[in-house]
């Protein structure tokens, strides 16, 4: 009887080892799926602003001459445009790295929401000509302990995805308000929304709605927005109005004992 029970244990042993291994390997063939969706998607994104900068290259050096100073610039700026997208993409690869090495640091201040979000549409402003955007933000919002410039570097990477799966000339939304202990941004668009048996997978790195696999796109940044928002200890989401459109929502905490405004701007 007793060689019975050893038996038995020494087969349920070896069916923990088993399941381990399967564990293992199931986790490899994901990590190996990963890496050459990465590749994939990296390397179709790189090659088309890369050709574009290449092609304008050679035109400006074979015929440069020949184009008026109008023609030049345009040519120039298609190089700038193309760099730009490029050093996005190497941007948001890095910031995927940082976040999953856990090397991700954030350098926490009191943060003013509408500071924040008034510094972003600014810079979102410079690059947006063709879309109209309203902002709707509560006010005294109390200030909130976070990390500002990643803090808008999410706002800026919704906004962009706001503008990209959008038409044009149509509103893009920012709000803010206060609800319980958090303060509660959106980005609202008037989009095609997203299809709702995806709404959490756009969350996933690399995860891309398969209508929208023709718009330039990674499939990063809303994994990075998700990272960065987790880190304050945050939630974000996204959701489709019924009347058309996708909203994505950051709840962030705020603190019992914030500082008030205008109490710091007397004291100066
Ligand atoms: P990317 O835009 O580079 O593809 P993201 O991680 O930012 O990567 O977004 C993942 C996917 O989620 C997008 O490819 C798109 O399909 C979908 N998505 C994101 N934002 C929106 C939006 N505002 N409206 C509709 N679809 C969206």
């Amino acid at each position: 009887c007793i060689d019975a029970w050893a038996g038995l244990a020494a087969i349920s042993v070896e069916r923990v080892k088993l399941t381990e291994a399967a564990r293992e390997a199931a986790m490899l063939v994901e990590a190996d799926k990963l890496h050459t969706a990465l590749f994939n998607s990296i390397s179709h994104e790189l090659r088309t602003p890369l050709s574009s900068i290449s092609g304008s290259v050679s035109t400006l050096l074979e015929s440069g001459a020949m184009y008026n100073r109008e023609q030049q610039t345009e040519l120039l700026e298609t190089i700038q445009e193309g760099a730009s997208r490029m050093e996005r993409i190497v941007i948001n690869l890095l910031d995927s790295a940082r976040l999953e090495s856990g090397m991700l640091t954030l350098k926490k201040d009191w943060c003013d929401i509408e500071d924040l979000i008034g510094t972003t549409i600014r810079r979102f402003g410079k690059k947006n000509t063709d879309h109209i955007i309203e902002v709707d933000v509560s006010p005294d919002l109390p200030l909130i302990q976070a990390d500002f410039v990643l803090l808008e570097q999410v706002l800026l990477n919704l906004l962009d995805n706001a503008k990209k799966y959008s038409p044009t000339d149509s509103v893009i939304t920012i709000a803010a308000k206060q609800e319980a202990d958090s303060i509660v941004m959106s980005v609202q668009d008037q989009g095609a929304g997203i299809p709702n048996d995806e709404l959490v997978r756009v969350f996933d790195k690399f995860f891309r709605v398969r209508q929208d696999r023709q718009i330039p796109g990674t499939g990063l940044g809303l994994s990075i927005c998700k990272g960065i928002v987790e880190a304050h200890r945050g939630r974000i989401w996204a959701e489709n109005r019924p009347d058309g459109g996708t909203d994505l929502y950051i709840s962030l905490p705020t603190c019992k004992y914030a500082p008030i405004m205008e109490a710091e701007d007397e004291a100066k």
